[in-house]
């Protein structure tokens, strides 16, 4: 699987030497070849006893993405990026970094933030950040970081007297340390309230647009629906599903579902799209969201009181897992 890209410009010099020499025009011509992935990942297996917590998986990241990895619990998440990031060894399959099998150089080149860190005690956020940084040949600078993960308000705090999110922020900034190309996150925003949430998403948004890539685990589909450019979910160890979110969205949920209120559709009214009565609501499910709305019309619906119902990735988990998410 690759994600789709953009057609890379073409060299405009040749194009004009050749049509000025032969003396004709035509339409430029596109360059297809996709990009080197940042990562790829071919075949991966690992089991623990008879458990097979990854078992086969296949795909690739494009740089400068937000790659989203989704399941239920257990679906073998976390065993695929640890197996990913070196930390364990796969039993078989293949990980290469920008083409190449990952060395022990890779490491260098990724920053992680693991759902539990445990952190050295009475040290503050800058002395934390300060400890890391020794552990890289070329750190990035510490204002940059505490840029990026708006560390300043708490910088000189103990890190024992952070607030959820101020503390996930700060792990944010020890897995930028070393300027990483590629990024892991995972489950970066579990237990924190709406508002941490989301000032967390801001910092994702702001490191993407630094260049850098992002691996993002989440039982959060809000926060990969708004986050992730890809996602795959994954399921007893397989990826049962994958592709851009709105993408999925579409091939899975054709239709939209318009509710009407009962008592604003008149009594004489007839409709071609098919509906049903629910909780005083008359919902209609159409594949053409504008044709429906011209029918209500011309059946003078009262369309004060309509809801036009889109599906989430919530319902796509739901309906791929048959399970909610914890
Ligand atoms: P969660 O969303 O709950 O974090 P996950 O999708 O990350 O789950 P994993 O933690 O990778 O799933 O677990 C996948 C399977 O492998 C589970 O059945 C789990 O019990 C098993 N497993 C994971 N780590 C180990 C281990 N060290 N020893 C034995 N079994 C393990």
């Amino acid at each position: 699987m690759t994600q789709r890209e953009p057609a890379a410009p073409m060299e405009a010099g040749s194009r004009i030497c050749l049509s000025a020499c032969i003396g004709l025009s035509f339409p430029a011509m596109s360059d297809k070849r996709e990009p080197t992935p940042i990562l790829e990942v071919r075949d991966l297996h690992k089991s623990y006893g008879k458990v097979k917590a990854v078992d086969g998986i296949s795909f690739s990241v494009r740089e400068g993405s937000c790659f989203g990895i989704l399941g239920p619990n257990g679906a073998g998440k976390t065993t695929a990026i640890e197996v990913i990031e070196t930390i364990h060894e796969p039993d078989s399959g293949e990980i290469l970094y920008r083409g190449d099998h990952v060395a022990r150089s890779f490491k260098e080149n990724i920053g992680i933030q693991f759902q539990d860190t445990s952190l050295q005690e009475f040290l503050t956020v800058r002395e934390t950040l300060e400890l890391f940084s020794k552990l890289y040949p070329r750190p990035r600078p510490m204002e940059e970081i505490v840029a990026a993960c708006s560390l300043e308000e708490f910088i000189d705090r103990d890190n024992r007297k952070l607030s959820g999110g101020q503390r996930q922020r700060m792990l944010l900034g020890i897995a930028l340390v070393n300027n990483p190309d590629l990024l892991f996150l995972d489950e970066p925003t579990t237990g924190l309230d709406p508002h941490a949430r989301r000032n967390f998403w801001r910092l994702v948004q702001g490191i993407k647009a630094q260049g850098k890539t992002v691996i993002l685990t989440t039982h959060y589909m809000d926060e990969a629906e708004f986050l992730c450019d890809y996602i795959i979910i994954m399921d007893h160890g397989r990826i049962i599903e994958q592709g851009r979110p709105r993408e999925l969205l579409l091939k899975h949920f054709g239709e939209a579902i318009i509710r009407v209120p009962e008592a604003a559709i008149p009594s004489a009214s007839s409709f071609s799209c098919p509906f049903e009565s629910e909780d005083g609501f008359v919902a209609f499910r159409c594949a053409d969201t504008d044709a429906t709305l011209r029918e209500l019309v011309a059946n003078r619906v009262e369309l004060g009181g309509i809801l036009v119902e889109r599906r989430n990735l919530d319902d796509l988990f739901l309906k791929l897992t048959g399970s909610g998410l914890d």
